[in-house]
Protein backbone atom coordinates (compact mmCIF):
# COMPACT_ATOMS: atom_id res chain seq x y z
CA UNK A 1 0.00 0.00 0.00
CA UNK A 2 3.20 2.14 -0.33
CA UNK A 3 2.26 5.22 -2.24
CA UNK A 4 4.05 5.86 -5.27
CA UNK A 5 7.12 6.93 -5.02
CA UNK A 6 8.44 10.22 -6.99
CA UNK A 7 11.99 11.42 -7.52
CA UNK A 8 13.51 13.84 -4.79
CA UNK A 9 15.38 17.06 -6.27
CA UNK A 10 17.16 19.03 -3.58
CA UNK A 11 17.34 22.84 -5.17
CA UNK A 12 21.35 24.22 -4.43
CA UNK A 13 22.03 25.83 -1.32
CA UNK A 14 20.71 29.34 -0.91
CA UNK A 15 23.76 31.96 -1.64
CA UNK A 16 21.74 33.84 1.09
CA UNK A 17 22.17 31.66 3.94
CA UNK A 18 25.92 32.29 5.17
CA UNK A 19 26.07 29.16 7.66
CA UNK A 20 29.81 30.04 8.48
CA UNK A 21 28.21 33.47 10.13
CA UNK A 22 25.77 31.11 11.59
CA UNK A 23 28.29 28.90 13.64
CA UNK A 24 30.32 31.77 14.57
CA UNK A 25 27.18 32.33 17.00
CA UNK A 26 27.39 29.12 18.72
CA UNK A 27 30.22 28.82 21.11
CA UNK A 28 29.49 25.31 22.11
CA UNK A 29 30.34 24.34 18.68
CA UNK A 30 33.98 25.71 18.84
CA UNK A 31 35.13 22.90 21.07
CA UNK A 32 37.19 19.61 20.78
CA UNK A 33 35.90 16.45 22.01
CA UNK A 34 38.34 13.72 22.40
CA UNK A 35 40.91 15.84 20.97
CA UNK A 36 39.08 16.26 17.65
CA UNK A 37 36.72 18.97 16.66
CA UNK A 38 33.82 18.59 17.42
CA UNK A 39 30.88 17.70 14.89
CA UNK A 40 27.61 18.32 16.53
CA UNK A 41 24.75 15.80 15.24
CA UNK A 42 22.27 15.31 17.99
CA UNK A 43 19.92 18.40 17.32
CA UNK A 44 16.56 16.30 17.52
CA UNK A 45 17.52 15.59 20.97
CA UNK A 46 18.45 19.32 21.55
CA UNK A 47 19.98 22.21 20.07
CA UNK A 48 23.28 24.06 20.70
CA UNK A 49 22.79 27.73 22.22
CA UNK A 50 23.49 31.26 20.12
CA UNK A 51 25.25 33.56 22.25
CA UNK A 52 22.23 35.98 22.00
CA UNK A 53 20.31 33.19 23.72
CA UNK A 54 23.19 32.90 26.31
CA UNK A 55 23.15 36.64 26.82
CA UNK A 56 19.84 36.92 27.05
CA UNK A 57 20.14 34.95 30.10
CA UNK A 58 22.43 36.08 31.66
CA UNK A 59 21.18 39.79 31.50
CA UNK A 60 18.03 38.90 33.08
CA UNK A 61 19.76 37.21 36.00
CA UNK A 62 22.01 40.18 36.21
CA UNK A 63 19.81 43.17 35.92
CA UNK A 64 16.29 42.15 36.10
CA UNK A 65 15.64 38.96 38.24
CA UNK A 66 12.44 39.25 40.35
CA UNK A 67 9.09 36.91 39.78
CA UNK A 68 6.56 38.15 37.48
CA UNK A 69 3.40 39.95 37.96
CA UNK A 70 3.06 40.41 41.54
CA UNK A 71 5.94 42.94 42.23
CA UNK A 72 5.07 46.97 42.45
CA UNK A 73 8.84 47.54 42.03
CA UNK A 74 10.87 47.95 39.01
CA UNK A 75 12.66 44.48 38.85
CA UNK A 76 9.71 43.08 38.95
CA UNK A 77 8.07 45.30 36.31
CA UNK A 78 11.16 44.66 33.57
CA UNK A 79 10.75 41.01 34.60
CA UNK A 80 7.40 40.82 33.90
CA UNK A 81 7.49 42.69 30.64
CA UNK A 82 10.52 40.68 29.42
CA UNK A 83 8.45 37.37 30.06
CA UNK A 84 4.86 39.11 28.67
CA UNK A 85 7.37 40.34 26.00
CA UNK A 86 8.26 36.50 25.34
CA UNK A 87 5.00 35.64 24.82
CA UNK A 88 4.33 38.03 22.13
CA UNK A 89 7.05 36.66 20.46
CA UNK A 90 6.52 33.00 20.69
CA UNK A 91 2.38 34.66 19.20
CA UNK A 92 3.64 36.31 15.90
CA UNK A 93 5.98 33.01 15.57
CA UNK A 94 3.18 30.52 15.49
CA UNK A 95 0.85 33.38 13.95
CA UNK A 96 -1.92 32.98 16.49
CA UNK A 97 -4.49 35.61 17.28
CA UNK A 98 -4.23 36.31 20.95
CA UNK A 99 -1.19 35.87 23.47
CA UNK A 100 -4.11 34.30 25.53
CA UNK A 101 -3.85 31.45 23.05
CA UNK A 102 -0.38 30.99 24.25
CA UNK A 103 0.49 28.88 27.71
CA UNK A 104 4.25 28.43 28.72
CA UNK A 105 4.90 25.00 29.44
CA UNK A 106 7.57 23.05 30.47
CA UNK A 107 7.82 21.15 27.14
CA UNK A 108 5.98 19.50 24.72
CA UNK A 109 5.53 16.92 27.00
CA UNK A 110 4.44 18.83 29.64
CA UNK A 111 1.88 20.89 26.66
CA UNK A 112 0.63 17.37 25.67
CA UNK A 113 -0.05 16.33 29.18
CA UNK A 114 -1.68 19.42 29.87
CA UNK A 115 -4.36 18.53 26.94
CA UNK A 116 -4.73 14.93 27.71
CA UNK A 117 -5.39 15.64 31.80
CA UNK A 118 -7.54 19.22 31.32
CA UNK A 119 -9.21 19.47 28.15
CA UNK A 120 -9.32 15.36 27.66
CA UNK A 121 -10.81 14.49 31.11
CA UNK A 122 -13.38 17.21 30.47
CA UNK A 123 -14.65 16.33 27.36
CA UNK A 124 -13.80 12.03 26.64
CA UNK A 125 -16.56 9.58 27.63
CA UNK A 126 -16.24 5.66 27.59
CA UNK A 127 -17.06 4.90 23.61
CA UNK A 128 -14.69 8.14 22.69
CA UNK A 129 -12.05 7.17 20.69
CA UNK A 130 -8.32 8.98 20.25
CA UNK A 131 -6.66 8.60 17.06
CA UNK A 132 -3.08 8.74 17.08
CA UNK A 133 -0.14 7.35 14.44
CA UNK A 134 2.06 4.25 14.94
CA UNK A 135 5.19 7.14 14.18
CA UNK A 136 4.50 8.88 17.63
CA UNK A 137 7.16 9.83 20.36
CA UNK A 138 5.80 8.63 23.78
CA UNK A 139 4.94 11.94 24.69
CA UNK A 140 2.01 11.61 22.67
CA UNK A 141 1.33 8.41 23.56
CA UNK A 142 1.24 7.51 27.21
CA UNK A 143 -0.57 10.68 28.28
CA UNK A 144 -3.48 9.37 26.27
CA UNK A 145 -3.30 5.59 27.06
CA UNK A 146 -3.28 7.15 30.32
CA UNK A 147 -6.61 8.95 29.57
CA UNK A 148 -8.29 6.08 27.86
CA UNK A 149 -7.71 4.14 31.17
CA UNK A 150 -8.92 6.97 33.00
CA UNK A 151 -11.99 7.83 30.93
CA UNK A 152 -13.30 4.51 29.32
CA UNK A 153 -12.20 6.09 25.63
CA UNK A 154 -10.27 4.02 23.59
CA UNK A 155 -7.00 4.48 21.51
CA UNK A 156 -6.66 3.87 18.05
CA UNK A 157 -3.17 3.89 15.78
CA UNK A 158 -2.99 4.76 12.18
CA UNK A 159 -0.39 2.57 10.66
CA UNK A 160 3.06 3.72 8.19
CA UNK A 161 4.44 2.49 5.80
CA UNK A 162 8.11 0.90 5.69
CA UNK A 163 9.01 3.92 4.27
CA UNK A 164 7.97 5.75 7.05
CA UNK A 165 4.85 7.02 5.91
CA UNK A 166 1.44 7.60 6.92
CA UNK A 167 -0.99 5.29 5.74
CA UNK A 168 -3.45 7.85 4.93
CA UNK A 169 -6.36 5.22 3.70
CA UNK A 170 -6.30 3.59 7.10
CA UNK A 171 -5.90 7.16 9.14
CA UNK A 172 -9.06 8.35 7.32
CA UNK A 173 -10.81 4.27 7.91
CA UNK A 174 -10.24 5.03 11.52
CA UNK A 175 -11.49 8.51 11.97
CA UNK A 176 -15.48 8.30 12.82
CA UNK A 177 -18.08 10.42 14.58
CA UNK A 178 -16.24 9.16 17.73
CA UNK A 179 -13.14 10.26 17.08
CA UNK A 180 -12.75 13.14 19.45
CA UNK A 181 -9.42 13.86 19.20
CA UNK A 182 -6.97 13.94 16.91
CA UNK A 183 -2.66 13.64 18.10
CA UNK A 184 -0.27 13.84 15.17
CA UNK A 185 3.59 14.91 15.28
CA UNK A 186 4.21 16.86 12.51
CA UNK A 187 7.82 15.84 11.96
CA UNK A 188 9.03 12.47 13.56
CA UNK A 189 11.72 12.40 15.56
CA UNK A 190 12.45 8.96 14.78
CA UNK A 191 12.26 8.90 10.87
CA UNK A 192 12.00 11.98 9.66
CA UNK A 193 8.79 11.98 8.09
CA UNK A 194 6.79 15.06 7.79
CA UNK A 195 3.00 14.27 8.04
CA UNK A 196 0.43 16.02 5.24
CA UNK A 197 -0.72 17.83 8.38
CA UNK A 198 -3.37 19.95 6.24
CA UNK A 199 -5.06 17.02 4.67
CA UNK A 200 -4.93 15.24 8.32
CA UNK A 201 -6.41 17.85 9.45
CA UNK A 202 -9.22 18.34 6.63
CA UNK A 203 -10.30 15.47 7.74
CA UNK A 204 -10.40 15.17 11.29
CA UNK A 205 -12.16 18.30 11.22
CA UNK A 206 -14.91 16.99 9.29
CA UNK A 207 -15.39 13.89 11.24
CA UNK A 208 -15.64 16.68 13.98
CA UNK A 209 -12.31 15.69 15.73
CA UNK A 210 -10.21 18.16 17.37
CA UNK A 211 -6.53 18.02 16.54
CA UNK A 212 -3.38 18.39 18.37
CA UNK A 213 0.17 18.47 16.63
CA UNK A 214 3.21 17.32 17.79
CA UNK A 215 5.52 20.21 16.89
CA UNK A 216 8.89 19.12 18.47
CA UNK A 217 10.66 18.63 15.62
CA UNK A 218 8.94 20.90 13.01
CA UNK A 219 9.27 24.47 14.33
CA UNK A 220 13.20 24.45 14.08
CA UNK A 221 13.12 23.05 10.56
CA UNK A 222 9.48 24.74 8.91
CA UNK A 223 7.55 28.00 9.49
CA UNK A 224 4.63 26.85 11.45
CA UNK A 225 1.49 29.12 11.44
CA UNK A 226 -1.66 27.82 13.28
CA UNK A 227 -3.99 30.00 11.69
CA UNK A 228 -3.50 28.72 8.14
CA UNK A 229 -3.08 25.32 9.24
CA UNK A 230 -6.30 25.55 11.51
CA UNK A 231 -4.74 22.92 14.49
CA UNK A 232 -6.55 23.01 17.34
CA UNK A 233 -3.77 22.38 19.49
CA UNK A 234 0.00 23.12 18.71
CA UNK A 235 2.85 22.01 21.24
CA UNK A 236 6.74 22.70 20.67
CA UNK A 237 9.80 22.74 23.05
CA UNK A 238 12.24 25.47 23.43
CA UNK A 239 15.47 23.54 23.50
CA UNK A 240 14.98 21.96 20.14
CA UNK A 241 14.72 25.27 18.79
CA UNK A 242 17.69 26.88 19.93
CA UNK A 243 16.01 28.18 23.63
CA UNK A 244 16.63 27.19 26.77
CA UNK A 245 15.42 23.83 28.00
CA UNK A 246 12.42 23.57 30.81
CA UNK A 247 10.24 25.89 29.03
CA UNK A 248 8.08 25.16 26.11
CA UNK A 249 4.99 25.88 24.16
CA UNK A 250 1.32 24.68 23.92
CA UNK A 251 -1.06 27.05 21.84
CA UNK A 252 -4.23 26.23 22.17
CA UNK A 253 -7.52 27.88 20.37
CA UNK A 254 -9.22 30.46 22.85
CA UNK A 255 -12.57 28.73 22.06
CA UNK A 256 -10.79 25.52 23.42
CA UNK A 257 -8.94 26.62 26.22
CA UNK A 258 -11.24 29.28 27.55
CA UNK A 259 -13.80 26.16 27.98
CA UNK A 260 -10.45 24.05 29.50
CA UNK A 261 -10.61 23.37 33.53
CA UNK A 262 -7.47 24.34 35.11
CA UNK A 263 -4.34 21.92 34.61
CA UNK A 264 -2.65 22.31 38.51
CA UNK A 265 -4.02 24.69 40.93
CA UNK A 266 -2.10 27.13 43.15
CA UNK A 267 -0.26 31.22 42.84
CA UNK A 268 -0.42 33.05 39.64
CA UNK A 269 -3.67 30.93 38.06
CA UNK A 270 -5.86 32.44 40.70
CA UNK A 271 -8.04 35.89 40.57
CA UNK A 272 -9.89 35.34 44.01
CA UNK A 273 -8.85 32.80 46.67
CA UNK A 274 -11.22 31.97 49.60
CA UNK A 275 -12.03 28.53 51.82
CA UNK A 276 -15.29 28.83 49.96
CA UNK A 277 -14.94 29.75 46.47
CA UNK A 278 -12.03 30.54 43.92
CA UNK A 279 -11.86 32.33 40.77
CA UNK A 280 -9.79 31.23 38.18
CA UNK A 281 -7.49 33.45 36.52
CA UNK A 282 -8.34 35.37 32.35
CA UNK A 283 -6.25 32.99 30.07
CA UNK A 284 -3.60 31.96 29.85
CA UNK A 285 -2.63 32.19 33.39
CA UNK A 286 -5.33 29.90 34.48
CA UNK A 287 -2.95 27.31 33.14
CA UNK A 288 0.56 28.40 34.43
CA UNK A 289 -0.06 28.13 38.15
CA UNK A 290 2.94 28.63 40.15
CA UNK A 291 6.32 31.19 39.51
CA UNK A 292 7.09 29.94 35.61
CA UNK A 293 10.10 29.46 33.73
CA UNK A 294 10.55 33.66 33.55
CA UNK A 295 14.13 33.21 32.60
CA UNK A 296 13.55 30.22 29.76
CA UNK A 297 10.59 32.07 28.00
CA UNK A 298 12.92 34.75 27.74
CA UNK A 299 15.82 32.87 26.64
CA UNK A 300 12.92 31.59 24.36
CA UNK A 301 12.23 34.96 22.97
CA UNK A 302 16.15 35.82 22.17
CA UNK A 303 16.20 31.99 20.24
CA UNK A 304 13.15 33.52 18.29
CA UNK A 305 14.41 36.48 17.43
CA UNK A 306 18.10 34.78 16.04
CA UNK A 307 15.70 32.02 14.26
CA UNK A 308 13.55 34.97 12.21
CA UNK A 309 16.25 37.18 11.71
CA UNK A 310 17.45 34.40 9.40
CA UNK A 311 14.24 33.14 8.23
CA UNK A 312 12.92 29.78 8.33
CA UNK A 313 12.44 29.45 4.61
CA UNK A 314 15.87 30.40 3.91
CA UNK A 315 16.82 27.78 7.20
CA UNK A 316 14.29 24.81 5.73
CA UNK A 317 16.36 25.31 2.08
CA UNK A 318 19.70 25.24 3.07
CA UNK A 319 18.80 22.31 5.87
CA UNK A 320 16.71 20.32 2.62
CA UNK A 321 20.63 20.70 0.44
CA UNK A 322 22.45 19.24 3.24
CA UNK A 323 19.89 16.24 3.82
CA UNK A 324 19.31 15.67 0.65
CA UNK A 325 23.83 15.20 0.30
CA UNK A 326 23.59 13.93 3.67
CA UNK A 327 21.08 11.11 2.38
CA UNK A 328 23.10 10.54 -1.16
CA UNK A 329 26.42 10.17 1.55
CA UNK A 330 24.79 7.56 3.87
CA UNK A 331 23.09 5.83 1.03
CA UNK A 332 26.78 5.53 -0.54
CA UNK A 333 27.92 3.19 2.65
CA UNK A 334 27.45 -0.57 2.15
CA UNK A 335 25.90 -2.42 4.89
CA UNK A 336 24.04 1.03 5.87
CA UNK A 337 20.51 0.64 6.26
CA UNK A 338 18.57 4.06 6.20
CA UNK A 339 15.34 3.71 8.43
CA UNK A 340 12.65 6.23 7.41
CA UNK A 341 13.00 7.19 3.74
CA UNK A 342 9.68 9.35 3.28
CA UNK A 343 9.15 11.94 0.90
CA UNK A 344 8.56 14.47 2.82
CA UNK A 345 11.32 14.48 5.14
CA UNK A 346 13.14 16.87 7.56
CA UNK A 347 16.69 16.93 8.97
CA UNK A 348 16.90 13.29 10.38
CA UNK A 349 18.72 10.23 9.59
CA UNK A 350 17.76 7.36 11.43
CA UNK A 351 19.79 4.13 10.09
CA UNK A 352 21.43 0.72 11.15
CA UNK A 353 24.67 -1.07 10.06
CA UNK A 354 24.72 -4.61 9.19
CA UNK A 355 25.67 -6.63 12.88
CA UNK A 356 26.66 -3.65 14.46
CA UNK A 357 24.67 -2.27 17.50
CA UNK A 358 23.63 0.96 17.30
CA UNK A 359 25.36 2.08 20.97
CA UNK A 360 28.28 0.88 19.55
CA UNK A 361 27.77 2.71 16.21
CA UNK A 362 27.32 5.92 18.74
CA UNK A 363 30.35 5.11 21.66
CA UNK A 364 32.75 5.23 18.45
CA UNK A 365 31.19 7.86 16.58
CA UNK A 366 31.83 9.98 19.74
CA UNK A 367 35.91 8.71 19.68
CA UNK A 368 35.90 10.28 16.52
CA UNK A 369 34.24 13.27 17.85
CA UNK A 370 30.97 13.21 16.34
CA UNK A 371 27.63 13.02 18.49
CA UNK A 372 24.46 11.57 17.34
CA UNK A 373 21.93 9.67 19.18
CA UNK A 374 21.79 6.01 19.46
CA UNK A 375 18.76 4.62 21.07
CA UNK A 376 15.00 3.95 20.58
CA UNK A 377 14.49 8.08 20.52
CA UNK A 378 11.42 7.73 23.03
CA UNK A 379 9.83 5.98 19.86
CA UNK A 380 9.65 2.14 20.66
CA UNK A 381 6.45 1.69 18.32
CA UNK A 382 8.79 2.62 15.54
CA UNK A 383 11.68 0.45 16.49
CA UNK A 384 8.81 -2.62 16.75
CA UNK A 385 7.65 -1.74 13.45
CA UNK A 386 11.29 -1.81 11.90
CA UNK A 387 12.01 -5.12 14.09
CA UNK A 388 15.12 -2.98 15.36
CA UNK A 389 15.98 -2.44 19.02
CA UNK A 390 17.33 0.88 18.28
CA UNK A 391 18.66 3.08 15.51
CA UNK A 392 21.29 5.13 14.88
CA UNK A 393 20.13 8.79 14.34
CA UNK A 394 22.19 11.68 13.07
CA UNK A 395 20.00 14.93 13.05
CA UNK A 396 21.11 17.75 11.72
CA UNK A 397 20.21 21.62 12.66
CA UNK A 398 21.05 24.98 10.63
CA UNK A 399 24.52 25.39 11.46
CA UNK A 400 25.35 22.12 10.05
CA UNK A 401 27.80 21.83 7.16
CA UNK A 402 28.93 19.15 4.03
CA UNK A 403 31.70 18.93 6.26
CA UNK A 404 30.22 17.40 9.13
CA UNK A 405 28.20 14.85 7.18
CA UNK A 406 31.86 14.12 5.48
CA UNK A 407 33.01 13.82 8.72
CA UNK A 408 29.99 11.51 9.96
CA UNK A 409 30.86 9.19 6.80
CA UNK A 410 34.42 8.72 7.70
CA UNK A 411 33.57 7.70 11.28
CA UNK A 412 31.00 5.52 9.99
CA UNK A 413 33.85 3.45 8.23
CA UNK A 414 35.96 3.59 11.31
CA UNK A 415 33.01 1.89 12.69
CA UNK A 416 33.22 -0.69 9.93
CA UNK A 417 37.24 -1.34 10.14
CA UNK A 418 36.50 -2.07 13.72
CA UNK A 419 34.13 -4.77 13.53
CA UNK A 420 35.25 -6.27 10.92
N1 LIG B 1 7.75 14.90 20.47
C1 LIG B 1 8.79 14.72 19.64
C2 LIG B 1 8.53 14.42 18.20
C3 LIG B 1 10.08 14.82 20.14
O1 LIG B 1 11.12 14.64 19.32
C4 LIG B 1 10.27 15.11 21.51
C5 LIG B 1 11.63 15.16 22.09
O2 LIG B 1 12.52 14.43 21.68
C6 LIG B 1 9.16 15.31 22.32
C7 LIG B 1 7.91 15.19 21.76
C8 LIG B 1 9.28 15.62 23.77
O3 LIG B 1 9.91 16.84 23.95
P1 LIG B 1 10.37 17.29 25.41
O4 LIG B 1 11.19 16.15 25.96
O5 LIG B 1 11.17 18.53 25.17
O6 LIG B 1 9.13 17.54 26.20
Amino acid sequence: TAPERTARTYAPAPVAFDVERVRRDFPALHQRVRNRPLVYLDNAATTQKPQGVIDALEHYYRFDNANVHRGVHTLSERATAAYEGAREKVRAFLNARSTKEIVFTRGTTEAINLVAASWGRANLRAGDEVLITEMEHHSNIVPWQMLCEQTGATLKVAPITDEGELILERFDALLSERTRLVGVVHCSNALGTINPIERIIERAHAAGAVVLLDGAQSVAHLAVDVQKLGCDFFAFSGHKLYGPTGIGVLYGREKHLAAMPPYQGGGEMIKFVSFDRTVYNDLPYRFEAGTPHISGAIGLGAAIDYVKGLGLESIAAYEHELLGYATEALTAVSGLRLIGTAREKASILSFALERIHPHDVGSILDHEGVAIRAGHHCAMPVMQHYCVPATARASLAMYNTRADIDALVRAIHRVKEVFR
